[in-house]
């Protein structure tokens, strides 16, 4: 990769808020896996849209509301072009990951699952993959069943054979873990489990910001992310499902926008993908969504993920260096992994680690992380997690190692009590 290709200098001065300063320090913004910072051409594009031509959509004959629906539709191509989609009727608009999984599980479980069927999940999903999982086999009488993992964080793929029982229904499985950082092989997961008739749910909410994802090429059913977590506003989740699936759903909420008739006791549906979007939708976020697209695209994923690949890998070798520091997830080079890398120190709580970079300048996640399943066969009730994105840089890493050696120095103090 040329560095002209990948410009970290130029890329940083898109994004205004990483040249605040937190607590009198340059801010260090190493909380990519929760939510990522938002480059000025997403935050002109809310602007522009609200100052320009804000109108609701789909229902309105003036100028206004026809740019809008345009606008708006666009970003659904744009969207099913970024994934390597079919068509733009695959895909579904929704607040975040949580509601297109949550969508998926309520419109396809209820209508296709019974007492008996079994899913089959993970050790490593994040809550948003768990509970409406729970939810759905509770209201069903299906059961749930997990793929293990090995100590490394990686999945004992040798287990789904075992696993994958004619009775499973659907594997939904993350592609990329928020905690540990591995990727899932899930082209050959898909591959195995429509060998045995289930069906395949990912949960794409920390690789499709990160990594080029092609949902054809994946094979997958469904795919469910985020776009406040790749450069995009709060507010905006997408559903990728294949046509015939989606078309066998029943809708997920009842509404304006979602029928084509309604009379007293009864309605007919509008088409896919409206079907499933009641009500007024996030107009202006999904619009500035499509500016983060955009801008993910001129960089190019490919590239992203290089980059990212690379401060990892530093990060983790510096990390290492550090005494009594444990990293959870793959450590080994010829693992192929993403850039969330969580740790902890010894003899001290995550949370009290967090509140010391925090005052360094440095932003870090510590907590379960919606993992607690995962914490638990961990072995710890939280971590410290650091996790980069495309604006990050290898003098932030510096900046958090040392930032650690003066969270180790405040706490060896005799007054500063350890856990
Ligand atoms: N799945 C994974 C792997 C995540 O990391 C997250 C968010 O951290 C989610 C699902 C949920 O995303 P959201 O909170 O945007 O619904």
């Amino acid at each position: 990769m040329s560095a002209n290709a990948f410009d970290v200098k130029r890329i940083r001065a898109d994004f205004p808020i990483l040249h605040r300063r937190v607590h009198d320090k340059p801010l260090v913004y190493l909380d990519n896996a929760a939510t990522t910072q938002k480059p000025r051409q997403v935050i002109d594009a809310l602007v522009n849209y609200y100052s320009r031509y804000n109108a609701n959509i789909h229902r309105g004959i003036h100028a206004l509301a026809e740019e809008a629906t345009a606008a708006y539709e666009a970003v659904r191509e744009h969207t099913a072009r970024f994934l390597h989609a079919p068509s733009s009727r695959s895909i579904v608009f929704t607040r975040n990951t949580t509601e297109s999984i949550n969508l998926f599980a309520s419109a396809w479980g209820r209508a296709h699952l019974k007492s008996g069927d079994q899913i089959l999940l993970s050790e490593m999903e994040h809550h948003s993959n768990l509970v409406p999982w729970q939810l759905l086999a509770k209201a069903t009488g299906a059961t749930l069943a997990f793929i293990k993992m090995a100590d490394e964080g990686l999945l004992k793929l040798e287990e789904l054979d075992r696993l994958l029982t004619p009775r499973t229904k659907l594997v939904a499985v993350t592609q990329m873990s928020n905690v540990l950082g591995t990727i899932n092989p899930v082209q050959e997961m898909t591959r195995r489990a429509h060998e045995r008739g289930a069906l395949v749910l990912i949960d794409a909410a920390q690789s499709v910001p990160h990594l080029p994802v092609d949902v054809q090429q994946i094979g997958c059913d469904a795919l469910a992310f985020s776009s406040h977590k790749m450069l995009g506003p709060t507010g905006v989740g997408v559903l990728y499902a294949r046509e015939a699936l989606l078309e066998s759903m029943e809708p997920f909420l009842g509404g304006g926008e979602m029928i084509t008739d309604v009379q007293l006791t009864s309605s007919t549906w509008n088409e896919i993908p409206w079907k499933f979007e009641a009500g007024t939708p996030n107009i202006a976020d999904v619009i500035a969504f499509g500016e983060a697209l955009t801008y993910l695209e001129r960089i190019g994923m490919s590239a992203i993920q290089a980059h990212e690949r690379e401060l990892t890998t530093y990060a983790i070798q510096r990390l290492r260096e550090v005494t009594g520091l444990t990293i959870y997830g793959p450590t080994r080079a010829a693992v192929e992994r993403g850039g969330a890398v969580a740790f902890n120190l010894e003899g001290l709580h995550p949370h009290d680690v967090g509140t010391v970079l925090d005052a360094e300048g440095v932003a870090v996640r510590a907590g379960h992380h919606c993992a607690k399943p995962l914490m638990r066969r961990l072995g710890v009730v939280a971590t410290v997690r650091a996790s980069v994105y495309l604006y990050n840089t290898r003098e932030e890493i510096d900046r958090l190692v040392e930032a650690i050696h003066a969270v180790q120095a405040f706490f060896s103090k005799p007054t500063h009590a350890k856990v």
